[in-house]
């Protein structure tokens, strides 16, 4: 007797929807592209409890024809792809034709929809049957309605995260469709609150400020990049803005929003000079290509994306972005001040607030600080701070610089300058060096013996050192030493330029200046000027400030003087 059976089809859609609908979120992003596939130029969504009470979504498109309505929930029902060579040219959002099939296996839903010069009719499921269908009265479009998601799977609705998670995930989901559509305008409801609309009137910046918030417009850094027949248009936020994940580092390729771990990463490495460890830029970046080259269906929600020419194109990511990051001023930092991202003030609603960012109080005379000629201005010396502050003034306020972090920042440019225009020649020892390290790093670099002497260290039989680069101090060898075995264990493809960039900086700390140490007028001014050649003033290598300016009106709102 044969033992195989073929799934029922409630089986398998439910076994489907696993893929599919993960979510209230994924549940967003399904159907409000198919909002925009039917053409919609105006999108609300409503939520009700994360999602699991209601899910509605309303939109303006061409509506589905009464059979059409039914055909929707069959599984691999689609009307956008009818032969294989559609697969390959897609150019709509889904195709799949799994969506419907799979939220209906796992909600309760009602579909309303009106085409034009026809009457409005609606049709209710529940337990993937129908139970009741007529007539409705609507505008032309659609209205889903999702009721007691994963009611029929406990073990689904057990496995979401928390309220604040799922939250999160939905705005961020709302979010990222939003910016990919500036044409369309959306709003998303929450519990009977307005949380976010857009205008759709295809402005980006103004998009940007509905999605984030007024304060990030101030600077954001534009730009286009086009070779071997890719399009890269981003949007770079100032480094001053950081969250604590990579959640609004945002692509799109092809105006679909896309994950790619090692574009995103090329995106982080193109930041990382003004970023401090674990904090992570906000960017949008769209990219265009033969959508032959782009392969999206190995993800079942259409999420993560492959490139055939990814190495290229994430080194010219980054490349780009560095140079962007590194040519354009970005102004000093203001007080730090919290933001949320949302128009309501309502706590529940405001995803992870924005770290570091400029005060955005009407009054301040922060939008004259810009720097264009002159990155540091004018200013005098009027003391130092517990010897770890510099202050100066002007008549623009008061401004502390960071002794440590500025002189930090100044010579790792002067070591990164050297190091790129340097030859590395190998020096003798003149006695051979015992180096102040383990059994095990000795092991490890006998396994890797060819990477350092790249790197001009030659050993000897018991592991002492002979050479050593001309450009390492004698006295940091054992610490470079340490932090080559690091970087090597750490990174699969050891790149010569990621040493380098990170002995510059682990160099340019040791030399610089400690904090709790007085310096001279002389070196004071020494420093400041230093400081004003650097290319990136305004923070160390490490993504810390440098420099804090706080203007006469925020120090008369501290003394009440002004309100
Ligand atoms: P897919 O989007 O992959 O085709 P779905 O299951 O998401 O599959 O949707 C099935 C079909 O239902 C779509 O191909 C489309 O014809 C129709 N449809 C879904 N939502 C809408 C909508 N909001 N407006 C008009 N048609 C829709
Ligand atoms: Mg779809």
């Amino acid at each position: 007797m044969s033992v195989i059976k073929q799934m029922d089809e409630k089986l398998a859609n439910m076994i489907a929807a696993g893929e599919v609908v993960e979510r209230p979120a994924s549940i967003i992003k399904e159907l409000v592209e198919n909002s925009i596939d039917a053409q919609a130029t105006i999108i609300d969504v409503y939520i009700k409890d994360i999602g699991i009470k209601e899910i509605k979504v309303v939109d303006n498109g061409i509506g589905l024809s009464k059979e059409d309505a039914k055909m929707a929930f069959l599984r691999h029902a689609t009307s956008k792809i009818t032969k294989e060579s559609d697969l390959t040219r897609i150019n709509t959002l889904g195709f799949r034709g799994e969506a419907l099939a799979a939220i209906l296996s796992v909600s309760k839903v009602t579909l309303k929809s009106r085409q034009k010069n026809n009457d409005g009719h609606f049709v209710k499921y529940v337990d993937s049957k129908i139970i009741d269908e007529g007539v409705a009265s609507l505008n032309e479009g659609t209205e889903i309605i999702i009721n007691d998601l994963f009611y029929n799977t406990p073990a689904r609705l057990k496995y979401l995260k928390t309220e604040y998670s799922e939250r999160n995930a939905l705005i961020n989901t709302f979010d990222k469709i939003a910016l990919s559509n500036p044409n369309i305008k959306f709003s998303l409801t929450i519990d009977d609150k307005l949380v976010k609309q857009t205008l759709g009137n295809n402005d980006y910046y103004s998009l940007i400020s509905q999605i984030y918030g007024t304060n990030l417009l101030k600077d954001i850094k534009e730009f286009e990049e086009e070779f071997s027949n890719i399009k890269i248009k981003g949007y770079l936020i100032s480094p001053h803005f950081t969250r604590s994940n990579k959640n609004d580092i945002t692509l799109f390729v092809n105006n679909r929003y896309v994950r790619n771990y090692n574009l995103t990463e090329a995106i982080i490495k193109g930041y990382s000079e003004f970023l401090m460890t674990n904090r992570f830029p906000l960017a949008i970046i769209f990219i265009e290509m033969d959508p032959y080259l782009t392969d999206v269906n190995i993800h079942p929600q259409k999420l993560t994306v492959k490139l055939s020419n990814e190495s290229l194109l994430s080194y010219k990511l980054e490349t780009t972005i560095k140079k962007i990051l590194l040519t354009k001023d970005f102004k000093i930092a203001e007080n730090i001040d919290i933001v949320d991202k949302t128009i309501l003030k309502d706590e529940k609603y405001i995803k992870e607030s924005l770290d570091f960012i400029y005060n955005d109080q009407q009054g301040t005379s922060n939008k004259d600080i810009t720097f264009n000629e002159q990155k540091i201005p004018d200013m005098e010396y009027i003391g130092n701070l517990a010897s770890t502050y510099l202050m100066f003034q002007n008549e623009k306020g008061l401004y502390l610089i960071d002794q440590h972090a500025a002189e930090e920042r100044v010579n790792y440019e002067h070591y990164l300058n050297s190091i790129e225009n340097f030859e590395l020649v190998e020096l003798n020892l003149l006695i051979p060096k015992e180096l102040n390290i383990t059994n095990k790093d000795k092991s490890f670099i006998k396994e890797n013996e060819n990477i350092f002497n790249q790197f001009k260290f030659y050993f000897d039989d018991n592991l002492n050192l002979l050479t050593q680069p001309n450009l390492i101090l004698e006295n940091d060898l054992d610490d470079t030493i340490i932090k080559m075995i690091s970087l090597i264990e750490n990174n699969e493809d050891f790149d010569f330029k990621v040493l380098l960039n990170e002995l510059a900086k682990s160099i340019s700390c040791k030399a610089s200046i400690k904090a709790n140490y007085k310096l001279s007028l002389l070196e004071v001014q020494s420093l400041l000027e230093r400081l004003r050649q650097a290319k990136n003033p305004y923070t160390c290598p490490h993504g810390r400030p440098t420099i804090i300016h706080l203007t006469h009106y925020q120090i008369e709102r501290m003394f009440k003087r002004v309100v």
